[in-house]
């Protein structure tokens, strides 16, 4: 809020005495985005943009050939998964979903999130405060387009998720900006029942 309300009074200002930035400004000029909670539909945001980092993938456990990938996800979601696109807000499978029930990653069924920790951004995609297990969702400075995002992905096989912001509600403030295509939705009762199922296998 501090942030915008500067950002007003800035440009009031210039806008009053003229910016002895104005030329400067004018060279760098590029499309810019905003942040997602400020958007109108059909604008870009900073979730709407890919991503541009190299995430190190060579330590992690789950790993897949190019053609194990390419059978285990549909085109959306290998190009958001493996290749950090994106996809449009609200015309994606989960950025409404109130069900009961846990995120699993897409390309190694790691629960990443719970829905109990969802809320409405109003960005068009499902966001939420917190993951299940932190260590389980990596985060990467992002500083394409011009911006500064945090990047995160799954910790376990690499897979881009989204990003992640500041601007959360409590308790922590943060808000995980996650792609539906990189996400897999089980209902909590049958993630129970697996639970159960799988209770005292050792890896
Ligand atoms: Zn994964």
């Amino acid at each position: 809020m501090r942030k915008s309300l500067l950002a007003l009074l800035t440009l009031a200002l210039t806008l009053a005495v003229g910016s002895p930035f104005a030329s400067t400004m004018k060279n760098t000029e590029k499309p810019t985005a905003k942040d997602a909670l400020e958007c109108e539909i059909g604008e870009t945001s900073a979730c709407g943009l890919p991503s541009n980092v190299v995430i190190d993938m060579s330590k992690n456990k789950v790993q897949r050939t190019e053609a194990e990938w390419r059978e285990r996800l549909n085109a959306r979601q290998y190009n958001v998964a493996r290749e950090q696109g994106t996809e449009p807000p609200f015309q994606n499978e989960y950025w409404d979903n109130k069900a009961d029930g846990i995120y699993f990653c897409v390309g190694c069924d790691t629960p990443l999130f719970d829905s109990e920790t969802k809320f409405k951004s109003g960005t068009g995609w499902p966001s939420f405060y917190q993951p299940i297990e932190k260590s389980f969702v990596g985060v990467k400075r992002d500083t394409s387009y011009g911006m500064v995002r945090d990047e995160t992905h799954c910790n376990v096989c690499g897979s881009h998720l989204g990003h992640v912001f500041n601007d959360g509600p409590r308790p922590t403030g943060e808000r995980y900006c996650i792609n539906s295509a990189s996400l897999r939705f089980v209902l909590r009762s049958e993630y129970v029942e697996w639970v159960d199922e799988n209770d005292g296998i050792d890896e």
